[in-house]
């Protein structure tokens, strides 16, 4: 048997090969390209942190700030050992291309700091944070940088940041980062907003291709706070998740998951592991499923060249940001398979963040339903726009947000022209 490694596609180069594809197609200027190619700004910063044994040890943390033609910079920060220069490079592209397909005032950005958030105590990660944003006091700010959380980071790191930051500046600056807790700021509906969002994706994408939501079977990977309000909101609307799964792997039900006890369990619990009425599943075999609908809503680049021939969904809804490479995107174009792209699916954990900095600069704070309507609209309307563009230029839904989240930007850059 022959046992073929996983090839490991930078993240980077996937970003810029969607990116000259999608210039190809809008036929725009070479210097907007080579603009659009780079970002504007890395910066690393090396943290030293007290560990509980009374050790010293440096931590390394990014901000890439890529593109802010449309606005202040934008974008969650992460805590990964997988975090690096190029993962967050690309990572904070896609920002840009999402936060201008959804029409939000923003440009993109991304940081996050190399760290197993659970190797450490939850002291040693306050005093991470902390340090982490007293070192990038001159990045962030509300009106040129804000931050959110991404993978492994909550409101919890939200409100250390706007602490840290605030103490420092010497009063309270709310605006700094979003997806905060409410008690200092934070908006309604910003936990559930990118589950939400990718839902009501899914839900518009089946009826689009004239099916619905109830009884269409869903395989999700990744359980965390996307994957996990997917689930949940998908389960309440009818939808039979049949797998889920977690970093330690996942459950697979065909007569479906009962979604509200498996949440219960993965708290008391600290996993999904061992779940009753369940069999269990490898994270590479949920992916390869026979269902209607595949949300992989965990890290970037799981469906390559090396297993997208084998995906059977129809439609695959990215939850994660980048988990299909370009190579993987073309065999399952052949195969008629359906992606919704990240930019769109997942754009709602971004535009609720708009909301919340919007509310904490009016100081004048929105309903529940306010907030999920708001946010049922703008992701509604950005469908139907991709969708225009499916129908009419023939294109992928991921060239077809592409195009109008990259055109704008490049138009921006026209009208505002380069200094000096
Ligand atoms: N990290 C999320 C994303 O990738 C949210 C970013 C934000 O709210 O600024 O879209």
């Amino acid at each position: 048997m022959i046992i073929t490694e996983p090839v490991h596609t930078s993240p980077l180069t996937s970003a810029r090969q969607q990116l000259a594809k999608c210039i190809d197609i809008l036929g725009i200027d070479p210097g907007v390209h080579e603009r659009l190619a780079y970002p504007d700004r890395v910066v690393q910063v090396n943290s030293p942190v007290r560990m509980d044994n009374g050790s010293t040890k440096m931590f390394s943390g990014y901000r890439v700030q890529h593109n802010n033609a449309l606005g202040p910079y934008k974008g969650g920060l992460r805590f990964h050992p997988s975090v690096d220069i190029d993962e967050v490079t690309a990572l904070a592209m896609l920002m840009s291309w999402k936060c201008s397909l959804v029409g939000l005032p923003y440009g993109g950005a991304k940081g996050g700091i190399t760290v197993d958030p659970r190797q450490i105590s939850v002291s040693e990660l306050e005093r991470l944070t902390r340090r982490f944003t007293a070192d990038m006091i001159l990045i962030f700010d509300p009106q040129k940088d804000i931050p959110a959380p991404d993978v492994n980071t909550s409101p919890r790191e939200m409100a250390w940041i706007m602490d840290t930051w605030s103490v420092n500046k010497g009063y309270a600056a709310p605006g700094v980062v979003t997806g905060k807790p409410i008690a200092i700021g934070g908006s309604l509906g910003r936990f559930e907003a990118t589950g939400r969002g990718v839902i009501t994706m899914t839900d518009e994408l089946l009826r689009f291709k004239g099916r619905q939501m109830v009884g269409t079977t869903m395989a999700i990977q990744g359980f965390g706070n996307v994957g996990s309000t997917a689930a949940m909101l998908g389960h309440q609307q009818g939808a039979k998740i049949v797998a889920v799964s977690d970093v330690f792997g996942g459950i697979y039900n065909p007569a479906g998951i009962d979604i509200p006890a498996a949440m219960l369990y993965s708290k008391a619990n600290g996993s999904l592991a061992g779940f009753p009425d369940a069999e269990t599943i490898s994270n590479e075999d949920l992916l390869l499923l026979k269902v209607d609908v595949l949300v992989p809503a965990a890290l970037e680049a799981v469906i390559t060249d090396q297993n997208a021939d084998r995906i059977k969904a129809d439609f695959v809804v990215e939850g994660a940001n980048g988990p299909i490479t370009p190579a993987a995107d073309a065999i399952l174009e052949k195969k008629g398979i359906i992606v919704v792209p990240d930019i769109l699916a997942n754009a709602g954990g971004v535009v609720v963040s708009y909301f919340e900095w919007v509310q904490g600069m009016s100081q004048l704070f929105w309903s529940e339903e306010e907030v999920n309507d708001r946010l049922r609209r703008i992701m509604t309307r950005s469908f139907s726009q991709v969708a225009n563009l499916v129908t009419t230029r023939d294109l992928s839904f991921r060239m077809a947000a592409y195009s109008i989240g990259v055109g704008r930007i490049a138009e921006a850059l026209k009208v505002r022209g380069l200094y000096p």
